[in-house]
């Protein structure tokens, strides 16, 4: 069977871990030429060098989404390694961390506005010359656009709520209304727009609570509580959590031909949670 994206320039943010990586090595597997953008170098090296020792074609861009410029410069980088021509992004980087309303921080419910909706925003603002653009003079000159895809990843947070999770629900819920804007906008340059919804993925995200001394980003720890997250698997229908392959399948789907005619929507990917 042909590769499902070959030679598609395809950009994954967050992919030096969790559903980022896997989504960036399958994309690799399927023939894309992929950016991978984290900001931890030694994890963003690392999904580098196994793709490519696989023999696929991947380049690193190390930096924070939310510092001002960073995401003008990873399309640029994109540009210049690839060409004139982006084909899929995928908007993924991201984190979150419990939050009581009655304890919020301002600095907090800005981070999580930052990195899951300016960051997305600012990107594929980057991106439109390389984008919409591109299908425009594709237009103009009597071809047929490519179809270009942007997927999001959202969360089960945004379409269902979250105790402890105001900042990071509302800005993930905000990730759809993006989603669902751009799909209408970007629509006549046959430019898809969707969204994932995951549940519960098996990433650090998801790691206890007692370990999260170990792991933080700005100014947050990143971690679950245990007995929380035991009553979520509970209520899930397949009774577990998912994989980060089987997140980042969907994605590919997302990515791929196979839903051409699919833009503007919201998949879950739960294990049939809510
Ligand atoms: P993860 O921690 O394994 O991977 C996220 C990656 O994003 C990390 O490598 C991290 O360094 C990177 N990142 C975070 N902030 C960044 C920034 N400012 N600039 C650049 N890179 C940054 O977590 P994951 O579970 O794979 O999360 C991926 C996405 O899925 C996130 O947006 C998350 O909110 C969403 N999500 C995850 C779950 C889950 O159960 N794991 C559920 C719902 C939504």
């Amino acid at each position: 069977m042909d590769q499902m994206l070959k030679d598609r320039v395809a950009i994954v943010t967050g992919a030096g871990r969790g559903i980022g990586r896997a989504t960036a090595k399958l994309f690799s597997q399927e023939g894309a030429k992929v950016v991978v953008c984290d900001l931890d170098e030694g994890p963003c090296q690392e999904t580098v060098i196994s793709i490519n020792a696989a023999g696929g074609i991947s380049m690193p861009c190390v930096g924070d989404l939310t510092t001002e410029g960073f995401p003008e410069r990873l399309i640029a980088t994109t540009v210049e390694s690839f060409g004139q021509c982006i084909d899929i992004i995928v908007n993924n980087a991201g984190h979150s961390g419990p939050e009581f309303i009655h304890k919020a921080k301002n600095t907090f419910w800005q981070e999580m506005f930052e990195i899951h909706i300016t960051a997305p925003f600012k990107i594929v603002r980057a991106a439109c010359p390389f984008m919409r653009d591109q299908a425009k003079m594709e237009i103009t000159s009597g071809k047929n656009p490519k179809c270009r895809k942007i997927i999001n990843v959202s969360s089960l947070a945004a379409t269902d709520g979250m105790i402890a999770g105001v900042a990071y629900s509302s800005a993930k819920a905000a990730v759809l209304g993006f989603t669902k804007s751009l799909a209408k906008e970007f629509g006549p340059y046959n430019i898809c727009v969707n969204a994932i919804v995951p549940g519960f993925i098996d990433t650090r995200l998801l790691q206890p609570l007692e370990k999260r001394s170990k792991a933080a980003i700005g100014s947050k720890s990143i971690g679950f509580d245990k007995k929380a997250l035991k009553q979520f698997i509970s209520l899930t229908p397949l009774k577990r959590m998912g994989t980060v392959e089987e997140a980042a399948g969907v994605i590919l789907f997302l990515a791929s031909s196979l839903s051409n005619f699919i833009t503007g929507q919201v998949i879950k990917v739960s294990g049939g949670l809510w």
